[in-house]
């Protein structure tokens, strides 16, 4: 454990805004309460890599900084291998560790920024994969009463971007490992989604494995996404709406070319991206606080933007694309 009392948390948040706060660091489960005695307190919230948030003001009281490491096999079989990791584990070293060994499953969510304790949250996914598909188990702390609880994966209430620790459960655990179901045996790999298949054909690859297709993400991603350590940023800002069928016709009326993609009975998922770029705001800056030239979907920080002035952008964008569209656009990054 270390206290780091009114610290510059820029470095440990993507966007690099400049707010300061108290840090307390978890490197094992017994910190928890040792923390609590030392500084009087519980968690004001649990923070990972700071890959998914914006603070838009100095955080109050203290923040747990997730260090638990550690990655081992929790059970095999012929087929598949359980993988238990840390949830201080680098999600991205994670992925790459396990394609060393050959265990897939994993491999199109190479290069997601954060930790594995943050996986869940979210349900992160990327390429046509979720952190659900492979998910067999997690354990948490119950901040209220210390206790380490395991949850499965109907527990978790996974949706799209969504789990019951946003929701029900929001700020009252914190997730100590997670354990993933990875196949040990070649599987099926998933490759209509982006443009996977293109940039295998590209660098000559036609009968692809796992670390062919990571390679390939990797290469997309970079390309394509700006990168926090040079220019700030939490990925995409906002979820891809989903509307009704009506909606999706009425946009589409006016703009043929619209991406819609099915999302469940009656229902269309639209690309949020595609939305905030037709409302003419792609490449927009206002101060330090723009949207990317390249992915509209993507807020970012030129320098010394406050997390106030990114919100507001934000807000705008929301009202402009809800005006023009009659879509509202939800937040993925989580506000504090
Ligand atoms: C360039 C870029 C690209 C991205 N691409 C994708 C993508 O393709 N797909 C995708 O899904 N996401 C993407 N993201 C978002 C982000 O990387 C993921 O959501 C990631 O899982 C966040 O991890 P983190 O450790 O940084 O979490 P943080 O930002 O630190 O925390 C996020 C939330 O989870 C909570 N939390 C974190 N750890 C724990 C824990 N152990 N226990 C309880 N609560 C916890 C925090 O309190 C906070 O509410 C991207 C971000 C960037 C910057």
């Amino acid at each position: 454990m270390e206290l780091q009392p009114s610290i510059s948390l820029k470095r440990l948040n993507t966007f690099g805004i400049d707010v300061s706060g108290n840090v307390a660091t978890v490197n094992e489960i017994d910190d928890i309460g040792r923390i609590a005695d030392a500084t009087g307190q519980g968690a004001a919230f649990i923070l990972g890599g700071g890959s998914n948030l914006l603070f838009t003001k100095n955080p109050e009281g203290w923040i747990w900084k997730n260090e638990l490491h550690g990655i081992e096999i929790a059970d095999e079989s012929d087929e598949f291998v359980w993988v238990k990791a840390g949830a201080g584990e680098n999600w991205h070293r994670f992925v790459l560790h396990c394609i060393e060994r050959n265990w897939g499953g994993i491999e199109n969510l190479s290069l997601i920024p954060g930790l594995v304790g943050a996986s869940p949250m979210q349900n992160i996914g990327a390429y046509g994969v979720e952190i659900k598909d492979v998910f067999q188990s997690l354990e948490a702390i119950d901040l209220t009463n210390g206790v380490l609880r395991t949850f499965d994966l109907q527990e978790c209430a996974f949706g799209y971007r969504e789990s019951v620790f946003k929701h029900d459960l929001k700020g009252q655990f914190m997730i100590a490992s997670v354990t993933y179901r990875l196949r040990k045996k070649k599987h099926e790999l998933k490759l209509d989604y982006g443009d996977i298949r293109k940039e295998l054909e590209t660098q000559g690859i036609s009968q692809p494995g796992i670390a062919d297709v990571s390679r390939a993400v990797i290469a997309i991603r970079s390309s394509k996404l700006p990168d926090p350590n040079v220019l700030g940023n939490a990925g995409s800002f906002f979820k891809n709406p989903v509307v009704s069928e009506a909606i999706e016709q009425k946009i589409r009326e006016k703009y043929p070319e619209l991406a819609a993609y099915p999302a469940g009975e009656g229902l269309k998922k639209i690309a949020a991206g595609w939305l905030i770029e037709k409302a003419g705001w792609k490449g927009f800056r206002r101060g330090d606080a723009g949207v990317h030239s390249k992915q509209a979907l993507v807020l970012v920080n030129y320098g010394s933007a406050t997390g106030a002035e990114i919100w507001q952008l934000s807000e705008d964008i929301v009202r402009n694309v809800e005006d023009t569209f009659g879509v509202l656009l939800e937040r993925e990054v989580n506000i504090l």
